[in-house]
Formats: C-alpha cells, structure tokens, sequence
C-alpha cells in the first residue's frame, strides 16, 4: 500500500484517477481549491478510511508525507483557465515548483499531467513527441499553454540538477462523466445542448479537428506511466488517435440523443488549434498502452452521465 498525494483530485480526470488509486487499495491525499473540482465528484470516497480530502492552493507550499505524487491541478477548460489567468499561470509554474520541491524533500516519483497544448496550433500533423510546437506567447490561451510549457522545463530540470524521479504526460482531450456540465469544453457542451434541445454552438466553420480520449483509457495510461521503468521521464502522448471535425462530433451526438437541435455557428476564438491528433508509438512501446474505447462507445457512457444528472 502506498500514500499517493493526487492534486487536483476533485477535478474531472482527477476523481477518477482517486477511484483507481484506492480501488488497487492505496491511501489517497487528494489536494484541490475546488476553483474547477467539486466536492460532489469525490463524496462517494469521502467514507473511505485510506480517502482524505485537503482543501489547499497548490501555489502555497505543502508539507506533507507521501510515496508518490499525481500533479493535475490546473483549470483545463479554456473558458475556465481564461477567467483568471494569472493564477492560471501561477498554479502551473509554482505549483510545479512547490511540488517538486515536495518531490525532492521526500525522494519520490512525481507524474505531470502537462498537454497537447504544449504543440500550440501544430504545423506537424499528427504530433510526436518530438514536434516542438508553435505556440503564442501573448494569446490568450498562452496563460494555459505556456505554463504548461515551463511546467515541463521544471520537470526535466528538477530531474536534471536534483535527481528527482519524473514522469511527464501530454494529454489530449479526454472526455467523460464527471466533466462539468458548464465546464465549456466541446464534449459536455455538445452533450448538454442536445440533451436540453438548445442551438449546438459550434464555433469558426466547425472543420477544426481534434481527437477525443475517453477518460477510463486516459486513466490505465497514466496509472501505466507512473509505474513505467526507471528512468522512463516522457513526455509521452496519452490520446485517442481517431480524428473528428466538429461537425462529425455534432452529427454524432445529435445522432444519438435523438435530439432535435439546430447548428448554431459562432465566431472562433483567437489560435483555437486547427487540428489536432497524437502519435502513440511511444505509449505503445513504452507503456504497451494504447485505448481501447472508441468515440461512439464512450459517448454513450458520458450522454447517460449527464441526462441522469439533467434529471436528477
Ligand atoms: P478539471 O478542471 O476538472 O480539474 C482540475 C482540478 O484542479 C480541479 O479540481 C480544480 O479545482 C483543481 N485546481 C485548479 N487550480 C488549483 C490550485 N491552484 N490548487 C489546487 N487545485 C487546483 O480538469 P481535468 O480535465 O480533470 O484536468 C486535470 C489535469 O489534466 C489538468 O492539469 C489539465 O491541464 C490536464 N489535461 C486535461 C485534459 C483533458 O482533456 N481533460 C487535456 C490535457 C491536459
Ligand atoms: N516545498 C513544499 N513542500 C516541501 C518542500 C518544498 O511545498 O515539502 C516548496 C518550498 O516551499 C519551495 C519549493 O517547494 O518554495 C521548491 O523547493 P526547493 O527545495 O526546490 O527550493 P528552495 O526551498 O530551495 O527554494
Ligand atoms: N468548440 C465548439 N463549440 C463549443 C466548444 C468548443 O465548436 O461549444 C470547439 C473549440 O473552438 C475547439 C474544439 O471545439 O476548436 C475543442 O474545444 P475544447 O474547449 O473542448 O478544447 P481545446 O480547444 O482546448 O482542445
């Protein structure tokens, strides 16, 4: 049994990744302000003796004892990490530093959910690892991306200057229950808006693509990565590599709610990515990781999700 600290552990990815963790029969210190996480998330856990929820800003200092450490505090939709950027920054960067710091006190192995941000708006499609991105330094999804970005240059030179054991994760969109319902993300709104028979906003002409992961698969590979060999840092790609435009994803949760909601076209924000879609030889060799749950199936998890949350 091991003490794993999770931050950001009421979040989406994070309830789940609190579930695993204490399903394999572990302690589980799950750490988050709640900016984005809800309390409701983690409730079922909260009667679990090896469960116990700490309400704290990871851009404080943190001195606790554990074995392990799950870094995922961070807003992760850009309506959210773009209300408050400058603590979106900050809880990148020196929330990276605290828990590194906390990392190397305590000799132990620290994972990082960094992004396929980190490629920007790609002029390499699809992206390896390798591809070293193009992003604004000046957008507004900078604040996000960027500190993501020298998330990851904290990882490698903690690794580096002071040995600390690293593992670093470039997630694409993953979708699934416990997404907020307003979170904004493309998934949850689509869902919603059909659900309640409201417009599909779909934003520019809806032919930008991205690639969707649902969450149980995001979930084995970063459980996989954490306990991957010695000396295996990443980054690695954690992503589904089916690619969709928009408007396939609106067609398709149309489809299958049987709603009878109209397009609704709105103007694209400034440097949303035009397309987006990882390469995951890496995952495979390394993690022999690769999902296994395709678009359709896991949106019939997440459509079932959010109408018995609308109905409850
Ligand atoms: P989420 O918003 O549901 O979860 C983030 C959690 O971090 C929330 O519970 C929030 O309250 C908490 N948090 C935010 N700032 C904090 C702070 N300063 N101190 C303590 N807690 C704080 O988002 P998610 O989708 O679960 O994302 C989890 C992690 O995975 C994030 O780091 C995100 O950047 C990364 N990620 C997610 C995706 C995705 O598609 N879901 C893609 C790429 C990267
Ligand atoms: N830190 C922490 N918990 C610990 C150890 C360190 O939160 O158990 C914080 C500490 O406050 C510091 C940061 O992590 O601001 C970086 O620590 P490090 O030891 O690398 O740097 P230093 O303390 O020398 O600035
Ligand atoms: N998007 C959309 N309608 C929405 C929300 C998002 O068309 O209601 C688009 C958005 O412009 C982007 C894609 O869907 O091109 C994915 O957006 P999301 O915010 O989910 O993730 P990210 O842009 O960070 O990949």
């Amino acid at each position: 049994m091991k003490r794993i600290l999770i931050t950001g552990g009421a979040g989406f990815l994070g309830s789940h990744l609190c579930e695993r963790l204490l399903n394999e029969g572990n302690e589980v210190l799950c750490v988050d302000n709640l900016f984005t996480g809800r309390k409701s998330n983690i409730h079922h856990l909260l009667d679990n003796k090896n469960f116990e929820f700490l309400r704290h800003d990871v851009t404080f200092p943190l001195f606790v004892e554990v074995d392990e450490i799950y870094n995922l505090a961070c807003p992760a939709s850009p309506v959210h990490y773009q209300f408050d950027p400058v603590q979106t920054t900050k809880t990148s960067v020196i929330g990276a530093i605290n828990m590194l710091g906390l990392a190397k006190r305590l000799k132990i192995k620290i994972l990082q959910a960094s992004t396929s941000e980190v490629y920007g708006d790609p002029e390499v499609h699809p992206q390896p690892e390798s591809y070293k991105g193009s992003v604004s330094t000046t957008g507004i999804r900078a604040c996000y991306d960027e500190g993501k970005r020298c998330a990851e240059t904290l990882f490698f030179d903690y690794h580096r200057q002071h040995k600390v054991a690293i593992k670093v994760m470039r997630i694409f969109n993953t979708y699934g229950p416990r997404m907020h319902p307003n979170d904004g993300r493309v998934v949850s709104n689509f869902i919603v808006q059909a659900l309640k028979g409201q417009d599909i906003t779909i934003f520019g002409d809806g032919r930008q693509t991205r690639s969707f992961c649902y969450v149980d698969d995001n979930i084995e590979g970063m459980c996989r990565l954490m306990n991957s060999r010695d000396g295996f840092t990443g980054p690695v790609n954690i992503g589904n590599p089916g690619e969709f435009t928009m408007l396939e994803l609106a067609q398709l949760v149309i489809e299958m709610t049987g709603s009878k909601s109209q397009l609704k076209f709105l103007p694209l924000p400034q440097d949303d990515p035009m397309q987006r879609k990882p390469v995951i030889d890496l995952a495979k060799k390394e993690l022999d990781w690769e999902p296994k749950i395709d678009l359709r199936s896991g949106l019939v998890k997440t459509i079932d999700y959010f109408d018995k949350l609308l109905k409850g």
